[in-house]
C-alpha cells in the first residue's frame, strides 16, 4: 500500500516562484504578473481562466520561456531558467515545450507534413527519422489521410491538430494551449478538447488558456487569475463554477460516495492540498 501511494507522488515539471512581469508604456507601470506562485505537475490537465487582461497570456508566455519574467523564480524540470542565456532559454522552449495557438500559426506554403517536422530542426535525427516522427504524431491527432494537405486545404479543426501535432513533435514536458478553441464552433471544439482528453490519458501534461466553461469541464484543475495574480487554484469539482453540492446530486449514497472517493484521488497540487485542509 505504502509502494502504491509512492508511486503516485508526481515532480513538478514547473514551479514558479514570487514571479512578476512588468510592462513599462510611458510613465506608467503595468503589472501583469505580481508575485505568481504556482507548481504544474506531470500528467497535469490544468485551466486557466480570468478575465481579459488578467495576465493568463503573459503567464503562458513566460512559462513557455517565450518571455522572461521581470523579477522572481521559474524553475522547469527541476533546472533554474532564470539564469539561462537567450540560445540555452531558446532550447529549453524548443525541446521541453509545445505551444498551441487560438490562430493555429501554421506556415501557409508547408503541407501538414512539413509544417509538423519544423521544430524537427534542432534534432540529430536524418530527415527519414524525423519524417517518420512527424507522420507518427500526425497519426496519433488522427490526420493520417491529411498528410499532404496544405493550410488553406484544411478545415478549422483539422488546422488545430496540426499545429497540436507540431506542438507534441519534440515530445515535451507540458503543452501550453492559449484558447484553443477560441476560432471553432462547438462541435469542433468538443473534437479538439476530446484529443487533449486522450493526450491526457496517455500522459500528457497540459494547461489550457480559456473562458469557456465547457472547455474547462475536461481538466482537473482549474487556475483563477484576477490582477496579475492567482485568485483561485482548486481541483475542478471544488472550483465555485463547477461545484456540484451533495443535494444537487441524485439521491443515492453510492453515487456521494464514488464523488467523495474521486476527490481524494483527483490531481495534486497546492491547490487541492488547500481545498482540503479548509473542508478538514
Ligand atoms: P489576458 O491574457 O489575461 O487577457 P495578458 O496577459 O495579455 O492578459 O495581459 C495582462 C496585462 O498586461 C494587460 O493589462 C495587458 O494590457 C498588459 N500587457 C500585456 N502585454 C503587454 C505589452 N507587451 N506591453 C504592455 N502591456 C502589456
Ligand atoms: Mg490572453
Amino acid at each position: 500500500m505504502i509502494q502504491m501511494m509512492a508511486n503516485k507522488i508526481k515532480k513538478p515539471i514547473i514551479r514558479l516562484r514570487n514571479v512578476t512581469k512588468i510592462y513599462k508604456v510611458g510613465v506608467e507601470r503595468i503589472y501583469a504578473l505580481n508575485g505568481v506562485n504556482l507548481e504544474l505537475w506531470e500528467n497535469e490537465y490544468a485551466a486557466i481562466m480570468g478575465p481579459s487582461g488578467s495576465g493568463k497570456s503573459t503567464m503562458m508566455n513566460v512559462i513557455g520561456c517565450l518571455d522572461r519574467p521581470t523579477s522572481g523564480y521559474y524553475e522547469l524540470d527541476e533546472q533554474d531558467t532564470t539564469e539561462m542565456g537567450d540560445a540555452a532559454l531558446a532550447r529549453v522552449r524548443n525541446e521541453r515545450i509545445g505551444f498551441v495557438f487560438q490562430s493555429f500559426e501554421l506556415l501557409g506554403r508547408l503541407n501538414a507534413l512539413k509544417n509538423v517536422e519544423m521544430p524537427l530542426i534542432y534534432s540529430r535525427d536524418g530527415w527519414w527519422a524525423r519524417r517518420k516522427r512527424a507522420k507518427a504524431v500526425l497519426e496519433r491527432v488522427g490526420l493520417a489521410d491529411r498528410m499532404k494537405h496544405k493550410p488553406n486545404q484544411l478545415s478549422g479543426g483539422e488546422k488545430q491538430r496540426v499545429a497540436i501535432a507540431r506542438a507534441l513533435v519534440c515530445n515535451p514536458s507540458i503543452l501550453l494551449a492559449d484558447e484553443p478553441t477560441g476560432n471553432l464552433d462547438s462541435k469542433t471544439s468538443e473534437a479538439i478538447m476530446a484529443l487533449f482528453d486522450q493526450l491526457h490519458r496517455e500522459g500528457q501534461s497540459i494547461i489550457i488558456v480559456t473562458h469557456e466553461e465547457s472547455v474547462a469541464v475536461h481538466v482537473r484543475r482549474i487556475i483563477r487569475m484576477k490582477d496579475g495574480q492567482i485568485h483561485s487554484d482548486l481541483p475542478r469539482e471544488q472550483d465555485p463554477a463547477f461545484k456540484t453540492t451533495p443535494h444537487q446530486l441524485p439521491v443515492n449514497a453510492g453515487y456521494r460516495n464514488e464523488l467523495n472517493s474521486n476527490n481524494s484521488v483527483g490531481s495534486i497540487g497546492a491547490g487541492q492540498n488547500d481545498a482540503q485542509e479548509e473542508q478538514a
